[in-house]
Protein backbone atom coordinates (compact mmCIF):
# COMPACT_ATOMS: atom_id res chain seq x y z
CA UNK A 1 0.00 0.00 0.00
CA UNK A 2 1.63 3.55 -0.95
CA UNK A 3 2.26 5.39 2.17
CA UNK A 4 0.46 8.70 2.56
CA UNK A 5 2.38 11.99 1.68
CA UNK A 6 3.74 13.88 4.55
CA UNK A 7 3.59 17.81 4.50
CA UNK A 8 2.32 19.83 1.51
CA UNK A 9 5.19 22.32 0.85
CA UNK A 10 5.43 24.82 -1.49
CA UNK A 11 9.18 26.15 -2.46
CA UNK A 12 9.24 29.38 -4.66
CA UNK A 13 12.53 29.57 -6.98
CA UNK A 14 12.96 26.88 -9.45
CA UNK A 15 16.57 27.45 -9.62
CA UNK A 16 19.68 24.62 -8.66
CA UNK A 17 18.23 24.95 -4.49
CA UNK A 18 14.72 24.81 -5.49
CA UNK A 19 15.08 21.76 -7.28
CA UNK A 20 17.43 20.27 -5.24
CA UNK A 21 15.01 20.25 -1.87
CA UNK A 22 12.09 19.49 -4.04
CA UNK A 23 13.71 16.42 -5.26
CA UNK A 24 14.75 15.36 -1.49
CA UNK A 25 11.38 16.49 -0.25
CA UNK A 26 9.85 14.24 -2.52
CA UNK A 27 11.99 11.30 -2.09
CA UNK A 28 10.51 11.54 1.76
CA UNK A 29 6.87 11.80 0.30
CA UNK A 30 6.20 14.97 0.99
CA UNK A 31 3.71 16.63 -1.22
CA UNK A 32 5.56 19.68 -2.87
CA UNK A 33 4.72 22.36 -5.24
CA UNK A 34 7.34 24.27 -7.08
CA UNK A 35 6.88 27.67 -8.36
CA UNK A 36 9.38 28.74 -10.99
CA UNK A 37 8.23 32.56 -12.51
CA UNK A 38 10.68 31.79 -15.61
CA UNK A 39 12.06 28.20 -16.81
CA UNK A 40 13.39 25.59 -14.05
CA UNK A 41 17.30 26.52 -13.89
CA UNK A 42 17.45 29.22 -16.86
CA UNK A 43 19.24 32.18 -14.37
CA UNK A 44 22.71 31.14 -12.19
CA UNK A 45 22.39 27.70 -11.65
CA UNK A 46 21.88 26.62 -15.68
CA UNK A 47 25.57 29.91 -16.46
CA UNK A 48 28.07 28.25 -13.50
CA UNK A 49 30.76 26.40 -14.51
CA UNK A 50 30.07 22.91 -12.56
CA UNK A 51 33.45 22.82 -10.21
CA UNK A 52 32.91 21.03 -7.44
CA UNK A 53 36.02 21.46 -5.04
CA UNK A 54 37.28 18.92 -3.08
CA UNK A 55 36.34 18.58 0.64
CA UNK A 56 36.63 16.17 3.83
CA UNK A 57 34.02 15.11 6.10
CA UNK A 58 36.35 14.14 8.79
CA UNK A 59 38.56 16.20 9.23
CA UNK A 60 35.47 19.39 8.93
CA UNK A 61 34.83 21.11 12.33
CA UNK A 62 32.64 24.60 11.15
CA UNK A 63 29.65 24.24 10.08
CA UNK A 64 30.88 25.42 6.40
CA UNK A 65 33.45 22.72 6.21
CA UNK A 66 30.55 19.97 7.09
CA UNK A 67 28.09 21.31 4.35
CA UNK A 68 30.63 21.24 2.17
CA UNK A 69 32.05 17.83 2.99
CA UNK A 70 28.30 16.51 2.79
CA UNK A 71 27.62 17.97 -0.22
CA UNK A 72 30.51 16.42 -1.96
CA UNK A 73 29.51 13.30 -1.10
CA UNK A 74 25.80 13.24 -1.76
CA UNK A 75 27.29 14.57 -5.28
CA UNK A 76 28.41 11.58 -5.93
CA UNK A 77 25.39 9.41 -4.90
CA UNK A 78 22.88 11.50 -6.78
CA UNK A 79 24.86 11.08 -9.85
CA UNK A 80 23.92 7.53 -9.79
CA UNK A 81 20.37 7.79 -8.33
CA UNK A 82 19.42 10.48 -11.59
CA UNK A 83 20.66 8.23 -13.87
CA UNK A 84 19.01 5.59 -12.25
CA UNK A 85 15.81 7.15 -12.25
CA UNK A 86 15.95 9.31 -15.40
CA UNK A 87 18.65 7.84 -17.68
CA UNK A 88 20.00 11.45 -17.63
CA UNK A 89 24.01 11.03 -16.79
CA UNK A 90 25.13 14.60 -15.38
CA UNK A 91 28.37 14.47 -16.15
CA UNK A 92 29.73 13.82 -12.70
CA UNK A 93 33.74 12.67 -12.52
CA UNK A 94 36.52 13.35 -10.24
CA UNK A 95 38.70 15.05 -13.16
CA UNK A 96 40.91 17.14 -10.31
CA UNK A 97 42.17 20.18 -10.20
CA UNK A 98 45.26 21.64 -10.93
CA UNK A 99 45.84 25.36 -9.41
CA UNK A 100 48.51 27.59 -11.07
CA UNK A 101 49.58 30.55 -9.51
CA UNK A 102 51.61 33.47 -11.60
CA UNK A 103 52.03 36.38 -9.49
CA UNK A 104 53.07 37.58 -6.07
CA UNK A 105 49.22 37.91 -5.24
CA UNK A 106 48.32 34.53 -6.58
CA UNK A 107 51.49 32.89 -5.08
CA UNK A 108 49.86 34.46 -1.96
CA UNK A 109 46.80 33.23 -2.18
CA UNK A 110 47.01 29.80 -3.26
CA UNK A 111 49.61 29.24 -0.17
CA UNK A 112 46.19 30.08 2.28
CA UNK A 113 44.21 27.17 0.12
CA UNK A 114 47.08 24.89 0.75
CA UNK A 115 47.54 25.61 4.34
CA UNK A 116 43.95 25.14 4.46
CA UNK A 117 44.05 21.89 2.16
CA UNK A 118 46.80 20.31 4.59
CA UNK A 119 44.87 21.28 7.96
CA UNK A 120 41.90 19.46 6.42
CA UNK A 121 43.43 16.79 5.02
CA UNK A 122 42.78 17.52 1.45
CA UNK A 123 45.00 15.63 -0.74
CA UNK A 124 47.70 17.68 -3.03
CA UNK A 125 50.51 17.22 -4.59
CA UNK A 126 53.07 20.55 -5.13
CA UNK A 127 54.05 19.94 -8.99
CA UNK A 128 56.83 21.80 -10.67
CA UNK A 129 56.81 23.52 -13.96
CA UNK A 130 57.06 20.54 -16.19
CA UNK A 131 55.13 18.68 -14.10
CA UNK A 132 52.37 21.17 -14.09
CA UNK A 133 53.05 21.74 -18.06
CA UNK A 134 52.46 18.07 -18.71
CA UNK A 135 48.85 18.98 -16.59
CA UNK A 136 48.43 21.31 -19.18
CA UNK A 137 49.25 19.38 -21.91
CA UNK A 138 45.92 18.09 -23.17
CA UNK A 139 46.08 21.98 -24.46
CA UNK A 140 48.55 20.97 -26.60
CA UNK A 141 50.80 23.48 -27.41
CA UNK A 142 49.57 25.27 -24.22
CA UNK A 143 52.67 24.56 -22.57
CA UNK A 144 54.79 26.15 -25.22
CA UNK A 145 52.85 29.04 -25.25
CA UNK A 146 53.57 30.07 -21.22
CA UNK A 147 57.39 28.99 -21.80
CA UNK A 148 57.59 31.69 -24.71
CA UNK A 149 56.53 34.09 -22.09
CA UNK A 150 53.09 35.03 -23.51
CA UNK A 151 51.69 34.95 -20.49
CA UNK A 152 54.02 34.93 -16.99
CA UNK A 153 55.83 32.00 -16.12
CA UNK A 154 54.20 29.86 -13.45
CA UNK A 155 55.54 30.12 -10.19
CA UNK A 156 53.50 28.27 -7.92
CA UNK A 157 51.35 24.54 -9.26
CA UNK A 158 49.50 22.65 -6.56
CA UNK A 159 47.42 19.24 -8.47
CA UNK A 160 44.52 18.32 -6.37
CA UNK A 161 42.95 15.06 -7.36
CA UNK A 162 39.59 15.46 -5.59
CA UNK A 163 38.47 18.08 -7.45
CA UNK A 164 35.45 17.07 -9.45
CA UNK A 165 32.95 18.93 -11.85
CA UNK A 166 29.42 18.26 -13.50
CA UNK A 167 27.32 19.29 -16.45
CA UNK A 168 25.09 21.84 -14.51
CA UNK A 169 22.76 21.81 -17.26
CA UNK A 170 22.41 18.29 -17.27
CA UNK A 171 21.78 17.90 -13.30
CA UNK A 172 19.09 20.43 -13.77
CA UNK A 173 17.52 18.45 -16.79
CA UNK A 174 18.04 15.36 -14.82
CA UNK A 175 16.52 17.00 -11.49
CA UNK A 176 13.50 18.04 -13.34
CA UNK A 177 12.78 14.60 -14.51
CA UNK A 178 13.29 13.53 -11.60
CA UNK A 179 10.91 15.84 -9.76
CA UNK A 180 8.07 14.84 -12.65
CA UNK A 181 8.49 11.26 -11.72
CA UNK A 182 8.26 11.73 -7.94
CA UNK A 183 5.22 14.09 -8.08
CA UNK A 184 6.35 16.99 -7.93
CA UNK A 185 3.94 19.89 -9.14
CA UNK A 186 5.81 21.57 -11.51
CA UNK A 187 4.89 25.22 -12.87
CA UNK A 188 7.57 27.01 -14.53
CA UNK A 189 6.82 30.42 -16.33
CA UNK A 190 4.58 30.98 -13.63
CA UNK A 191 4.86 34.18 -13.07
CA UNK A 192 6.03 36.55 -10.69
CA UNK A 193 4.88 34.53 -7.51
CA UNK A 194 3.92 36.80 -4.91
CA UNK A 195 4.23 35.84 -0.71
CA UNK A 196 0.92 36.59 0.71
CA UNK A 197 0.94 37.39 4.42
CA UNK A 198 -2.01 37.47 7.26
CA UNK A 199 -1.09 37.91 10.86
CA UNK A 200 2.41 38.12 10.12
CA UNK A 201 2.86 34.91 8.45
CA UNK A 202 2.87 33.38 5.06
CA UNK A 203 -0.54 32.63 4.01
CA UNK A 204 0.06 31.43 0.42
CA UNK A 205 2.09 31.96 -2.38
CA UNK A 206 -0.14 34.44 -5.02
CA UNK A 207 1.01 34.19 -8.71
CA UNK A 208 -1.82 35.49 -11.38
CA UNK A 209 -4.98 34.33 -10.45
CA UNK A 210 -3.39 31.39 -8.63
CA UNK A 211 -3.05 30.96 -4.93
CA UNK A 212 -0.82 28.53 -3.57
CA UNK A 213 -0.60 27.04 -0.28
CA UNK A 214 0.85 24.73 1.90
CA UNK A 215 2.12 23.87 5.36
CA UNK A 216 5.66 24.71 5.10
CA UNK A 217 7.08 27.53 2.80
CA UNK A 218 10.69 27.65 0.89
CA UNK A 219 12.30 30.38 -0.62
CA UNK A 220 14.85 29.88 -2.79
CA UNK A 221 15.12 32.59 -4.94
CA UNK A 222 18.60 33.22 -5.64
CA UNK A 223 19.32 37.05 -5.70
CA UNK A 224 15.80 37.73 -5.62
CA UNK A 225 14.80 36.21 -2.39
CA UNK A 226 15.37 39.61 -1.09
CA UNK A 227 12.60 41.26 -2.61
CA UNK A 228 10.01 38.67 -2.64
CA UNK A 229 10.20 37.74 1.17
CA UNK A 230 9.53 41.79 1.96
CA UNK A 231 5.93 41.17 2.35
CA UNK A 232 7.19 39.36 5.54
CA UNK A 233 8.54 42.63 6.38
CA UNK A 234 12.07 41.34 6.95
CA UNK A 235 15.03 42.30 5.10
CA UNK A 236 17.57 39.97 4.29
CA UNK A 237 20.70 41.91 2.31
CA UNK A 238 21.66 40.30 -0.80
CA UNK A 239 23.69 41.12 -3.52
CA UNK A 240 23.89 39.54 -6.96
CA UNK A 241 27.13 39.61 -8.62
CA UNK A 242 27.47 38.83 -12.42
CA UNK A 243 29.40 35.84 -13.87
CA UNK A 244 30.68 35.82 -17.47
CA UNK A 245 31.85 32.75 -19.12
CA UNK A 246 33.09 32.15 -23.03
CA UNK A 247 32.02 28.90 -24.36
CA UNK A 248 34.71 26.90 -26.97
CA UNK A 249 34.55 23.65 -28.72
CA UNK A 250 37.79 21.92 -29.05
CA UNK A 251 37.81 18.37 -31.46
CA UNK A 252 40.68 16.95 -30.08
CA UNK A 253 40.09 17.32 -26.66
CA UNK A 254 37.10 14.53 -27.04
CA UNK A 255 40.20 11.94 -27.31
CA UNK A 256 41.94 13.11 -24.28
CA UNK A 257 41.17 10.74 -21.21
CA UNK A 258 42.19 13.14 -18.32
CA UNK A 259 40.82 16.79 -18.59
CA UNK A 260 41.09 18.48 -14.93
CA UNK A 261 39.51 21.72 -14.18
CA UNK A 262 43.01 24.30 -14.65
CA UNK A 263 42.51 27.01 -12.04
CA UNK A 264 44.76 30.33 -13.24
CA UNK A 265 44.84 32.67 -10.69
CA UNK A 266 40.94 34.17 -10.12
CA UNK A 267 39.92 32.66 -13.91
CA UNK A 268 39.59 28.88 -14.37
CA UNK A 269 39.33 26.29 -17.81
CA UNK A 270 36.55 23.47 -17.02
CA UNK A 271 36.92 21.17 -20.11
CA UNK A 272 33.93 18.64 -20.81
CA UNK A 273 33.98 15.20 -22.69
CA UNK A 274 32.00 16.12 -25.38
CA UNK A 275 34.88 18.42 -26.31
CA UNK A 276 33.25 22.05 -24.63
CA UNK A 277 35.60 23.83 -23.24
CA UNK A 278 34.45 26.72 -20.66
CA UNK A 279 36.17 30.08 -20.09
CA UNK A 280 35.61 31.74 -16.71
CA UNK A 281 34.57 33.98 -14.53
CA UNK A 282 33.85 37.68 -14.27
CA UNK A 283 33.37 39.16 -10.35
CA UNK A 284 31.19 41.74 -11.10
CA UNK A 285 28.55 44.29 -8.65
CA UNK A 286 26.51 45.79 -11.60
CA UNK A 287 23.15 45.33 -9.59
CA UNK A 288 20.77 42.53 -11.93
CA UNK A 289 22.28 43.33 -15.19
CA UNK A 290 22.60 39.81 -16.45
CA UNK A 291 24.05 41.22 -19.75
CA UNK A 292 27.59 39.87 -21.38
CA UNK A 293 30.05 42.70 -22.54
CA UNK A 294 32.19 42.49 -25.31
CA UNK A 295 35.22 43.82 -22.91
CA UNK A 296 34.77 41.56 -20.30
CA UNK A 297 34.21 38.46 -23.04
CA UNK A 298 37.36 39.71 -24.98
CA UNK A 299 39.36 39.73 -21.51
CA UNK A 300 38.47 36.13 -21.09
CA UNK A 301 39.34 34.95 -24.61
CA UNK A 302 42.52 36.49 -24.61
CA UNK A 303 43.36 34.24 -21.30
CA UNK A 304 42.09 31.67 -22.71
CA UNK A 305 43.45 31.97 -26.09
CA UNK A 306 46.84 32.27 -24.65
CA UNK A 307 46.89 29.22 -22.40
CA UNK A 308 46.96 26.98 -25.22
CA UNK A 309 47.30 26.42 -29.49
CA UNK A 310 43.97 23.85 -28.91
CA UNK A 311 42.06 26.79 -27.67
CA UNK A 312 43.63 29.46 -29.77
CA UNK A 313 42.35 27.07 -32.90
CA UNK A 314 39.12 26.07 -31.01
CA UNK A 315 35.71 27.25 -32.01
CA UNK A 316 34.19 30.57 -29.92
CA UNK A 317 30.95 29.37 -29.26
CA UNK A 318 28.98 32.40 -27.20
CA UNK A 319 29.46 33.90 -24.38
CA UNK A 320 26.80 33.96 -20.93
CA UNK A 321 26.62 35.86 -17.67
CA UNK A 322 24.77 34.79 -14.67
CA UNK A 323 23.79 36.45 -11.28
CA UNK A 324 25.34 34.70 -8.02
CA UNK A 325 23.63 35.47 -4.91
CA UNK A 326 25.42 37.01 -2.51
CA UNK A 327 25.30 37.55 1.06
CA UNK A 328 27.24 40.37 3.07
CA UNK A 329 29.42 37.83 5.26
CA UNK A 330 29.95 35.17 3.15
CA UNK A 331 27.23 32.56 4.27
CA UNK A 332 24.90 31.54 2.75
CA UNK A 333 20.98 31.93 4.37
CA UNK A 334 19.55 28.74 5.64
CA UNK A 335 16.93 28.41 7.97
CA UNK A 336 13.73 29.13 9.34
CA UNK A 337 12.17 33.03 8.84
CA UNK A 338 10.97 33.91 12.07
CA UNK A 339 9.47 31.96 14.93
CA UNK A 340 5.83 30.52 12.98
CA UNK A 341 8.02 27.27 11.58
CA UNK A 342 6.51 27.10 8.72
CA UNK A 343 8.90 29.85 6.73
CA UNK A 344 12.01 28.97 5.55
CA UNK A 345 14.76 30.10 3.45
CA UNK A 346 17.48 28.92 1.39
CA UNK A 347 19.61 31.04 -0.55
CA UNK A 348 23.17 33.20 -0.96
CA UNK A 349 25.78 30.47 -1.69
CA UNK A 350 27.26 32.86 -4.18
CA UNK A 351 30.32 30.74 -5.67
CA UNK A 352 29.16 27.58 -4.19
CA UNK A 353 25.67 27.22 -5.08
CA UNK A 354 26.08 23.93 -7.46
CA UNK A 355 28.27 22.50 -5.62
CA UNK A 356 26.34 23.10 -2.16
CA UNK A 357 23.11 22.41 -3.56
CA UNK A 358 22.92 18.39 -2.63
CA UNK A 359 23.81 18.85 1.08
CA UNK A 360 21.38 22.37 1.49
CA UNK A 361 18.64 19.90 0.27
CA UNK A 362 19.01 17.09 2.37
CA UNK A 363 19.65 19.69 5.52
CA UNK A 364 16.63 21.71 5.23
CA UNK A 365 14.81 18.16 4.34
CA UNK A 366 15.72 16.93 7.77
CA UNK A 367 14.91 20.83 9.09
CA UNK A 368 11.63 20.69 7.54
CA UNK A 369 10.79 17.19 9.15
CA UNK A 370 12.01 18.30 12.69
CA UNK A 371 15.05 15.73 12.09
CA UNK A 372 18.37 16.02 13.94
CA UNK A 373 20.69 18.42 11.98
CA UNK A 374 24.14 16.95 10.20
CA UNK A 375 25.00 20.50 9.92
CA UNK A 376 24.65 23.44 12.91
CA UNK A 377 23.16 25.78 11.11
CA UNK A 378 23.20 28.61 13.85
CA UNK A 379 25.97 30.99 11.19
CA UNK A 380 23.49 30.58 8.33
CA UNK A 381 20.68 31.48 10.36
CA UNK A 382 18.85 34.33 8.76
CA UNK A 383 18.00 35.83 11.94
CA UNK A 384 21.80 36.88 11.76
CA UNK A 385 20.95 39.91 9.63
CA UNK A 386 17.09 40.36 9.39
CA UNK A 387 15.87 43.01 10.74
CA UNK A 388 12.18 44.54 10.85
CA UNK A 389 11.63 46.70 8.04
CA UNK A 390 11.29 49.66 9.95
CA UNK A 391 13.91 48.98 12.33
CA UNK A 392 16.12 51.75 12.00
CA UNK A 393 19.51 50.99 11.54
CA UNK A 394 22.00 53.21 13.67
C1 LIG B 1 29.49 32.44 -14.09
C2 LIG B 1 29.15 31.62 -12.88
C3 LIG B 1 29.95 30.51 -12.56
C4 LIG B 1 29.64 29.73 -11.44
N1 LIG B 1 30.36 28.59 -11.22
C5 LIG B 1 30.06 27.80 -10.15
C6 LIG B 1 30.78 26.60 -9.93
O1 LIG B 1 31.66 26.24 -10.71
N2 LIG B 1 30.48 25.87 -8.82
C7 LIG B 1 29.49 26.24 -7.94
O2 LIG B 1 29.26 25.54 -6.96
N3 LIG B 1 28.75 27.35 -8.16
C8 LIG B 1 29.02 28.15 -9.23
N4 LIG B 1 28.32 29.31 -9.45
C9 LIG B 1 27.31 29.73 -8.45
C10 LIG B 1 26.00 29.01 -8.64
O3 LIG B 1 25.66 28.99 -10.00
C11 LIG B 1 24.90 29.70 -7.80
O4 LIG B 1 25.34 29.82 -6.45
C12 LIG B 1 23.62 28.86 -7.81
O5 LIG B 1 23.24 28.57 -9.14
C13 LIG B 1 22.48 29.59 -7.11
O6 LIG B 1 21.33 28.81 -7.28
P1 LIG B 1 19.90 29.33 -6.82
O7 LIG B 1 18.95 28.25 -7.08
O8 LIG B 1 20.04 29.88 -5.43
O9 LIG B 1 19.65 30.64 -7.72
P2 LIG B 1 19.14 30.80 -9.22
O10 LIG B 1 19.80 29.86 -10.14
O11 LIG B 1 19.28 32.26 -9.51
O12 LIG B 1 17.62 30.41 -9.14
C14 LIG B 1 16.67 31.23 -8.50
C15 LIG B 1 15.38 31.11 -9.28
O13 LIG B 1 14.35 31.82 -8.62
C16 LIG B 1 13.49 32.36 -9.60
N5 LIG B 1 12.75 33.47 -9.02
C17 LIG B 1 13.21 34.65 -8.57
N6 LIG B 1 12.21 35.42 -8.09
C18 LIG B 1 11.09 34.71 -8.25
C19 LIG B 1 9.71 34.97 -7.96
N7 LIG B 1 9.31 36.10 -7.38
N8 LIG B 1 8.79 34.02 -8.29
C20 LIG B 1 9.17 32.84 -8.86
N9 LIG B 1 10.46 32.56 -9.14
C21 LIG B 1 11.41 33.46 -8.84
C22 LIG B 1 14.46 32.81 -10.70
O14 LIG B 1 13.80 32.97 -11.95
C23 LIG B 1 15.49 31.69 -10.68
O15 LIG B 1 15.21 30.68 -11.63
C24 LIG B 1 28.56 30.08 -10.59
C25 LIG B 1 27.76 31.18 -10.92
C26 LIG B 1 28.04 31.94 -12.05
C27 LIG B 1 27.14 33.09 -12.42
Amino acid sequence: MEKTKTRRTVIVGGGIIGLSLAYELAKRKHEVVLLEQEGFGEKASWAGAGILPPACRATAIHPMEVLEAISSEIHELWADELRQITGIDNGFRKCGGLYIARTAGEVAALMGMQFEWESRDIPFEILNTDEAMERLSFLSSGAKVIREGVVPEIAKALWVPGESQFSNPSHLAALVSACKSLGVMLHEHAGMCQVQVANGVVSGIKTGDEKFVGEQYFFTAGPWTEQLIKPLEVVLPMQPVRGQIALYKVDELSSKAELPVINDGARYLVPRTDGHVLAGATIEEVGFDCRTTASEVQELRDWAESLGGSLGDATFIRSWAGLRPATYDGFPYLGALGQSGTAFVATGHFKCGLHLSTGTAVVLADLAEGKELAVDLRPFSPARVTCHQDTEIK
